[in-house]
């Protein structure tokens, strides 16, 4: 499937808007001096955000359409022969119109029905509703089981959203589901997580979360990673998914959720919730503002105190623990999983935009965020090359040779984690080689074991193959398996991926059947967690695990 950041042929809530004020022109409900209703009425009529009129106000001000009387407000234009044709064509993209718009709450529809994409070639299909778990899916018009079966989405997060959305996915046989989360199941995530049992305690959530929606719905297919997004998952992970869910509770992850699947390209569905309020919002790069985008100049303040000491900063995420209830998770987590449902089939969202929903009130509301030019996230990688080569027998001497063949030998590889080379003493002098990723040192011991104060950090995110550690393998480094790595000449970047991960890395395989034959009984069997085995076999993989089924 390649839907993902191919633009879906529609046009903005804006264009829209500025179309049906064109064709109220044309068609003479907007006659040559008159004065168009204040912003405040117009942001009413249309449902739409001030900011989204005052985008329309401008095309149709670009197109002399109307025009500005400084204090008064906006008049319409005379129609001649310098401006009809960009009229017929304003008012043509108000026909095309497929958008929902999005309305304040109670507020009637705007005018003129509302359609949904139909699939024109959708086959009239009795579906056997006795023998088929999709059956009655087939009967909405829209529904394209295809492309349903063959997603492949990636939920991060298995906490109270990840449960509500993983549950929903399996349900709608969507078709491939990766699971990642690095957290273990504790006794307070039972209130909120339908998929957990008291017998899970102290499971990987990951684990626990991918075997229920495989026993939810057999027919799909299930792989969960238990470790953390923002430095174990390679991109090319990433680049495979047509969609992410984020079911995150802090900023951090979702700020690396938000760099990886913009530098791939990868629309991704954020969702938050905390007591009675919660809010989706859906991403896709270079279609209007990102995550870090979104964020208010004290929340990027915050992120600056705290990597200022980076060790610390990552020790107190994982701290952060929000009050939440399984309603609103539900709540928030059925609207990610129709937002991923939605941009499955290529139908019209809205990236961008934010919608609250206010469980007090039952109030909801939608508005858009800004894009910043000076966005540090908004780069895409272009072309990967992919190499036949493994994070774990690979050794950065080796992949720095690689690359310098390719690129000219002042080549550096670029990390995306730092590396952390030596701790410091200051008081003491002392000082301790280490080598080894920033995720894998905390901040306990960072300290002197003598002086027991912080010591100084010796790092590096670059590599050029000739360091005294280059002997060491791309995973010990830091680099996870199925990684696009970055390879920087001062001139021109490109891009590598791992692909000799591909294989272990992502498979969707897990608690698969082991023959057909126990597939014909699958109905009979239940997974029992307890009586899980996890293979010993040596392998960089987190992904690994075997699942022993058992016959009731
Ligand atoms: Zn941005
Ligand atoms: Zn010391």
């Amino acid at each position: 499937m390649n839907i993902p950041n191919t633009p879906i042929a529609r046009k903005s809530l804006a264009e829209i808007i500025a179309g049906k004020l064109a064709a109220s022109i044309l068609e003479g409900r907007l006659s040559q001096g008159t004065q168009l209703a204040p912003e405040r009425d117009l942001v009413k009529e249309f449902g739409v955000s001030r900011s989204t009129l005052r985008e329309a106000l401008k095309i149709l001000l670009d197109s002399r359409l109307i025009e500005s009387r400084v204090s008064v407000g906006w008049f319409v234009c005379e129609i001649t022969s310098n401006n009809l044709a960009r009229a017929r064509e304003l008012a043509s993209w108000a026909r095309s119109e497929t958008a929902p718009v999005v309305r304040p709450a109670g507020q009637e529809p705007p005018t003129g029905p509302r359609r949904l994409p139909v699939n024109p070639e959708k086959p009239l299909q009795i579906p056997n509703l006795k023998t088929d778990r999709s059956g009655t899916f087939q009967l909405i018009s829209w529904w394209e089981r295809e492309k349903v079966e063959n997603a492949r989405v990636m939920v991060v997060g298995a906490g109270a959203l990840g449960n509500e959305v993983i549950k929903n996915l399996a349900l709608m046989g969507v078709g491939h589901i990766l699971i990642v989360d690095f957290d273990t199941i504790e006794m307070a995530n039972l209130s909120r997580s339908v998929l957990f049992r008291e017998s899970d305690a102290s499971r990987n959530k990951a684990e626990v979360a991918a075997a229920r929606a495989k026993e939810l719905n057999p027919n799909i297919k299930v792989q969960y990673i238990h470790g953390d997004i923002t430095n174990q998952i390679g991109l090319g992970v990433f680049r495979r998914m047509d969609v992410i869910i984020g079911c995150l509770d802090n900023r951090e992850a979702r700020l690396a959720l938000n760099r990886f699947a913009y530098w791939v390209g990868k629309p991704w569905v954020d969702g938050a919730i905390q007591e009675l309020y919660g809010l989706v919002r859906v991403f896709i790069p270079g279609k209007g503002a990102c995550f870090e985008c979104s964020l208010t100049e004290q929340a990027r303040r915050d992120l600056a105190v705290r990597y200022s000491c980076p060790l610390l900063a990552r020790e107190n995420v994982l701290l952060g623990k929000v009050p939440t209830t399984p309603t609103i998770a539900s709540i928030i987590g059925a609207m990610q999983a129709q937002e991923a449902l939605k941009i499955i089939h290529g139908m019209p969202v809205e990236p961008g935009k934010v919608t609250h929903f206010n469980g007090l009130t039952n109030e909801m509301h939608t508005s858009a965020y800004t894009a910043r030019e000076d966005c540090e996230s908004h780069w895409s990688y272009g072309e990967i090359t992919e190499l036949p080569l493994n994070a774990g027998t690979t050794t950065l001497a080796e992949f720095a040779r690689i690359v310098q063949a390719d690129l000219g030998p002042e080549t550096v590889i670029e990390l995306d984690q730092e590396l952390i080379l030596s701790l410091t003493c200051p008081q003491c002098g002392t000082r301790e080689e280490v080598i080894r990723p920033m995720s894998e040192v905390g901040f306990k011991a960072a300290h002197c074991p003598v002086c027991g104060i912080l010591r100084e950090i010796e790092m590096t995110h670059t590599i050029t193959g000739k360091e005294s550690f280059a002997h060491l393998s791309l995973s010990a480094a830091g680099i996870p398996p199925l990684h696009v790595l970055r390879a920087f000449n001062a001139l021109e970047y490109r891009f590598y991926e791992l692909t000799g991960d591909l294989k272990d890395t992502l498979h969707f395989r897990h608690f698969e059947r082991q023959d057909n034959r126990l597939m014909a009984t699958a109905i009979r069997e239940t997974i029992r967690l307890h009586d899980v085995t996890v293979s010993d076999e040596p392998s960089t993989n987190p992904a690994h695990g075997r699942v022993t089924l058992w016959k009731d």
